[in-house]
Formats: C-alpha cells, structure tokens, sequence
C-alpha cells in the first residue's frame, strides 16, 4: 500500500493511528460517555496551561479562526476598541474579523521579518486610552516568527488592557503558562501542536471576565459566555458537537502526555526544525527570518533563484516523493513554507530534505540559493 504523503504543513497535520483508531465510534452528544470524554479534555488543557486557579477552557465547533472571532465577540464590548499588532497574515485575519464584528479596530503594523514591537505596543496605548484590548498573536504562522508573549502581556497588564492572544500555532508546543503570564483569553485548537484533528478550537478565558462578559456577542453560535454557562450546567456542548474530533483529541492528548507534555513536544520540534534546517542549508536553500526569532513550528524559505524552479512543478515534485510543502504567505517576496510540526520527527524531515535534493536533481534546479539583492 502506498503510505500518504506526509504534511509539511501548519495543520491539518499527520496524525498517529491511535488518534486516528479513536474516529472508529459513534457517539451521542448527550450520552454519559461523551460527557466524560468532554470533561477530561477540558481538564487535560487547562492543566497544559496551569489554569486551573484562574481561568476557564471553552471548547467551540468548528476551525481555529471560529474561535479567534468567538473570543473577541465575547470578550470585546460593543464600544470596545482593539488594537491588533500586525507582523504577518494571521494579525491581519485578527484585525479583518474585529472590523467585520464592528468593533472599533486598529492596527499597528509591523515588518514581516521581525517580531512585533513592545515600544510600539506601550506608546500606542499611551497615545489613545480608548483602547480596551490587544490582539496578539504568538507566532505568526504566515512567516514562523515568534512574537514576545511575555513582554506584550506583561505591557497589557501594566496599562490595565485586555489580552486576546492567537496561540494557535504555539500552544502545547512553546511553554504557556497562566500563573506566570497575565491574558483575559488565549485561543488554539485540535489540528495543531496537540496533534487531534482539526474541527474545534478551545479558548482559555480569565474567571473574572467570563462572568463580566454577558451580553457581549453580537453572535448566538459565537458567544463563548453562553457555551461556557451551558457547558458547566449541563456537561453538553450547546449545539450538535463534532464528536469523533473531540474523541481524537482526547486520544492524541493521553498520547501527549505519555511523550512527556509540552517540554517533549517542543524538544521533538525543535529536532526536526534542525534537521530541516541542516538539510536546506546543505542544499543552498536560505531561510527568510534571522534564527534568533524564528519558532520551531514553521519555516519560510526563499525561493531558488534559478529559472527552473516555480512553486507549482516543485511542490508537485516534492509530493511525487511522499511529502506536502506549503505555498509561501508573503506578498513581497517569493517563498515557501514548510511546517516542523505533527505526528513525524527528524526522520521524516531527512526524507523531506531528500525529497527536494531528487525534485532539484529532476528539474534541473542546480541549488536553492535565492537571489537576495
Ligand atoms: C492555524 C492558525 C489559525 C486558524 O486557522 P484555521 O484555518 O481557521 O484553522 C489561526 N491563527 C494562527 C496563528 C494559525 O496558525
């Protein structure tokens, strides 16, 4: 049988075959067996986040982005005013969902290739006191380029401002920590670093603003406080659950802790980000962001400045030898991307690596040295 290509993607991503066996089942929202399988996550990933003393997990159906827009339709009054820091693509989503909700939205634009500025950050709030929330995003998944969590939180604390954090990409892979780390809600979901399948999101939200934040959603399937309220009453999900994702991921969590949680998570990453990395490197392939600011969760690449490559032939190439890369985000610069994370390690990434060495062999691309001017 010919295996699947593996992803080199930011999610959907490979998953095991226990998180997949764990779909074999049929389940009914309301049945005593599927209300467990709902408690125990929630109380596995407020434990990821030590929350346990201070926030609440709300899971919601649906993609990561469902859950960005739930959590600032939640959190946000009508005549709130979030300020979004923008380094990249998924910034810019946060900043286009606040504006189509309605609220008041700013955006404080940032260079792609570098993180997002704390200076900037604390004038801005100094410069205009209307703004009540900051959309934050950890690591911007359009470049890979990981963005100071403490520091801006730190910032939103000192100024008495709400953190809406996009963790999407980072969380059970980067440490997260609530005890050591202010934010009003933290939003990631089943697809990514957990390694589930993707289907829900699940947004950590500080006790004391769940409680305050009644009334705030301008959205009945988007309104968290009322799937948390119901969720505690009942054990259920509001309306019809995507039961088999929720199973995986309960699945792909106790898998989670038996490699030893997010420090072994983060150490499995960063093994096959140094193996891409090595590998590319050897085939002349430079990375866009300085290693300093680059998380090990995605790495963009610039293209081959040879004129035998183009993206399409390339990628279709690379998925002929069993491995599927990711077009590049960027709208300056010709690149691609291609993803550490998902149920693979360093062996995967030396096939990958070998992958590109025979498409560049095939298509006559003598080296993937780029052409910086
Ligand atoms: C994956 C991701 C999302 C969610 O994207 P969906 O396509 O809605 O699942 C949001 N933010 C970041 C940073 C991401 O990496």
């Amino acid at each position: 049988m010919q295996r699947d290509p593996i992803l080199l993607t930011p999610g959907p991503l490979n998953t095991t075959d226990r998180t997949k066996q764990a779909m074999l089942r049929d389940w009914g929202s309301w049945d005593s067996s599927f209300i467990a399988i709902t408690a125990e996550l929630r109380k596995k990933l407020l434990a990821i986040v030590h929350g346990e003393e201070t926030h609440v997990v709300v899971p919601l159906q649906g993609s990561g982005t469902f859950s960005v827009e739930a959590a600032v339709a939640t959190l946000v009054p009508k005549n709130g005013h979030v300020l979004v820091l923008d380094n990249g693509a998924y910034c810019k989503r946060m900043g286009k969902l606040s504006t189509l909700m309605g609220r008041k939205t700013t955006i404080l634009p940032h260079a792609e290739d570098a993180p997002v500025s704390v200076a900037a950050l604390e004038a801005q709030l100094l410069a205009d006191p209307s703004i009540s929330h900051v959309g934050f995003i950890h690591c911007e998944t359009g470049t890979g380029v990981a963005n100071p969590l403490q520091a801006v939180s730190e910032v939103c604390a000192r100024h008495g401002k709400g953190l809406i954090v996009d963790a999407m990409s980072s969380f059970a892979a980067l440490p997260i920590d609530a005890r050591a780390l202010r934010f009003d809600a933290l939003v990631a979901a089943s697809g990514k670093c957990l390694e589930g399948v993707p289907g829900m999101g699940f947004v950590f939200i500080r006790k004391d603003v769940i409680e305050g934040s009644s009334g705030n959603s301008h959205s009945l399937a988007m309104d968290l406080h009322d799937q948390h309220v119901y969720m505690e009453k009942t054990g259920q999900w509001r309306f019809t659950p995507p039961t088999h994702v929720v199973a995986a991921l309960a699945e792909a969590m106790r898998q989670f802790e038996e490699e030893g949680g997010q420090p072994a998570r983060l150490a499995r990453y960063t093994a096959n980000y140094e193996a891409l990395i090595g590998g590319m490197k050897g085939l002349g392939f430079v990375p866009f962001l300085d290693p300093a600011i680059q998380a090990p969760i995605i790495v963009t690449f610039h293209a081959p400045a040879d004129p035998k490559y183009a993206f399409r032939p390339f990628y279709e190439a690379v998925k002929q030898h069993g491995f599927i890369l990711y077009p590049g985000k960027l709208t300056e610069l010709e690149t691609f991307r291609v993803g550490c994370i998902g149920a693979i390690g360093p062996e995967e990434m030396r096939g990958a690596v070998a992958a590109v060495a025979a498409t560049m062999r095939e298509l006559g691309i003598a080296s993937g040295a780029p052409n910086l001017r």
